[in-house]
């Protein structure tokens, strides 16, 4: 018996891979513009008859092929790009599957003149449906130029599902826009039906968003900067008020390659909670830099989504980097420029909506006149720096010292941190004296009263503190001498794992069984007696708690803090509390945990006044 199992021919498996790489005329403009800027083009021009259902023809001045490979190219898993399966690790090209051209080739009608950039002369080759029919040298410049005819003329199915050229022709548009915007320094034209749709000089990133936008756009962008151990951010974000009814501008890149990701889609919603108007989106153009092996293009076939091994941290980074660069530009409410870390907003403000920042100007207020900041007590003379006498408010370009020497004279006057936290009076406090009474610390200064929870103090600080680590680096750990044992059930384990690129970001290393976790490496902070505890507030949340992704590592912060707080957050000596207290004051947010518990309670001289 001959059995019944036979391999397809070639060109029958090529047309099914064609089937997932190539759905339609966009299709092929994205994987030949891809060639094209792997092949290190300078210039791409795309030319579009009838939305592509006629011609589509994409000619770079690349480095061309040898006319081997440009016969060669057409073969299935034909790729110059990938040797080893290692280098599928350390992707830096578009493409790597080599199907794209031998999908093309199996459903279309091509023709292409290639001239490798050490030769004299080119070569011309023709396919029909995966059919050598000319293999010819020929006169061309250096580089390659491929024309596609008869897209999907042998799978009937196909073409006659295309739908309007109208439709088709966006589709174009979009992938074309996608890749004009991930390469700003490449020259790119587009021409559609003998006009020309675009002309995309190289130039900055802001030159080609503005270029692909329309002018007007250039006053619409907020830059964002934001760079760590595991990703750099890059880009702009639309400001709120031009947000668009549709989610046409919305880009994300890593590596240059355009993704979709409605993980971070929903951290960028969040970065802009209460900015927007309903149903309105933000524009977003947003470059990712992160190691090429930390991340997974091999998903899907057009490779638009990409995995993320440490996308929870990726999360809180971007929410951080929009808020702070919507803040900077007095968009949302933080007035602290400097903060590197401006994490996220603790729980208790969450459903508050942000107030827009005003700076209101006092008529009244005499910048040569010296000022006291309570009634003749404790006088300090301070006048406008002189950034701030020469260019007024509203500028954007007085340095972030003559606001801070501003706001110290009339914090008062600024509205924007007052709207989020109840006590706007964050600057230096001169501490008379001290009061030990645990749970509690009384801390006076010549007018003020302060009555402090002090474990929440020190959860306040350590938190604020292991925040602004991890954005940045990895939070320092330390290896137990012994390995710490810690019982769990098998959910727990499991979540454990789950977050284990979180977790070991975070200091903690462990080997995980299925119902122990094994801890070998803790945060420096953590000391021993409070790791069990720690364990187990970690658990409880992740294990049994619904919530949401992003704030797993806000959450594990929080953990952290509240363990060592129990164990070290009840000052024994006035010295100690002091330097809580003090600490406690350069905090942005002093009066709440990230609970939202409330710290402190004060009281001025007038609202003891009061009680008598
Ligand atoms: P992949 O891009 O995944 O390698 P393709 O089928 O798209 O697979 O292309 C196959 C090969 O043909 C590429 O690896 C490259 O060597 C060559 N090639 C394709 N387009 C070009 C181009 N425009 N210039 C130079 N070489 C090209
Ligand atoms: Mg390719």
């Amino acid at each position: 018996m001959s059995g019944i199992i036979q391999l397809l021919p070639d060109h029958i498996a090529n047309q099914i891979a064609a089937g997932e790489v190539i759905q339609r005329p966009a299709s092929v403009v994205k994987e030949l513009m891809e060639n094209a800027i792997d092949a290190g083009a300078g210039k791409v021009q795309v030319v579009i008859k009838d939305a592509g259902k006629t011609l589509i023809q994409v000619t770079d001045d690349g480095r061309g092929m040898y006319p081997v490979d440009a016969v060669r190219c057409f073969d299935r898993h034909a790729t110059s790009k990938i040797k080893t399966a290692d280098d599928l690790y350390a992707l830096t090209t578009k493409g790597f599957r080599g199907e794209a051209l031998a999908s093309i080739a199996a459903i279309a009608h091509v023709t292409l003149r290639t001239r490798f950039l050490e030769e004299d002369t080119g070569v011309e080759i023709e396919m029909e449906g995966s059919q050598l029919k000319k293999n010819e040298s020929c006169i061309c410049p250096i580089g390659t130029t491929f024309e596609i005819k008869n897209l999907f003329f042998n799978v009937p199915a196909r073409r006659n599902f295309l739908k309007s050229d109208s439709i088709e022709w966006n589709h174009i548009i979009d992938e074309f826009e996608r890749i004009a915007l991930a390469h700003p320094q490449i020259h790119f034209d587009l021409i559609h039906n003998n006009s020309e749709y675009y002309s995309l000089y190289p130039g900055v990133l802001r030159k080609r968003i503005v270029d692909i936008l329309g002018k007007n756009s250039a006053d619409k962008l907020v830059p964002i900067e934001e760079q760590t151990e595991i990703v750099t951010i890059y880009g702009f974000v639309g400001k709120p008020e031009f947000a668009k009814k549709s989610r046409g501008e919305q880009f994300l890149f890593v590596n240059d390659r355009f993704f979709k990701d409605g993980y971070f889609n929903h951290a960028i919603g969040r970065a802009f909670e209460g900015l927007l108007q309903q149903k309105h989106f933000p524009s977003y153009f947003l470059y990712f830099t992160v190691n090429p092996q930390r991340i997974d293009v091999n998903v899907h076939p057009t490779k638009t989504e990409i995995k993320f091994e440490e996308d929870r941290s990726i999360y809180a980074i971007l929410v951080s980097s929009i808020r702070q660069a919507l803040g900077k530009y007095n968009i949302a409410p933080t007035l602290d420029f400097e903060q590197e870390t401006g994490f996220d907003l603790p729980q208790s403000y969450k459903n508050v909506p942000p107030a827009e920042p005003v700076i209101q100007v006092d008529p009244h207020f005499n910048p040569f006149k010296t000022y006291s900041s309570n009634g003749g007590q404790n006088v300090k003379e301070k006048a406008f720096t002189p950034a701030i006498q020469a260019k007024g408010f509203g500028d954007k370009r007085i340095e972030q010292a003559d606001w801070q020497a501003f706001y110290q004279i009339e914090d008062e006057s600024v509205s924007a941190q007052s709207a989020l936290i109840p006590d706007e009076h964050a600057n230096e406090i001169i501490v008379e004296d001290i009061l030990l009474h645990p749970p509690y610390f009384f801390v006076s200064t010549a007018d003020e009263l302060f009555i402090v929870h002090s474990k929440r103090a020190f959860i306040r600080v350590a938190y604020d503190q292991l925040m602004s680590q991890f954005l940045h680096a990895p939070i320092a750990s330390q290896v137990l001498l012994f390995p710490y044992e810690y019982a769990c059930t098998k959910q727990e384990s499991r979540e454990w794992e789950s977050n284990e690129m979180l977790l070991s970001r975070l200091g903690f290393s462990a080997t995980v069984r299925e119902e122990l976790i094994v801890l070998n490496a803790v945060p420096t902070l953590l000391h021993d007696d409070g790791i069990a505890d720690c364990i187990s507030l970690i658990l409880e949340k992740i294990a049994y708690q619904s919530i949401d992704k992003g704030d797993v590592a806000h959450y594990i912060i929080l953990s952290i803090a509240i363990s060592e707080s129990r164990k070290k957050g009840t000052s024994s000596f006035k010295e100690e509390a002091k330097d809580l207290f003090d600490r406690l004051m350069t905090s942005k947010e002093f009066s709440m945990t990230p609970d939202g518990k409330t710290i402190l309670v004060k009281h001025t001289l007038e609202s003891l006044t009061q009680h008598f």
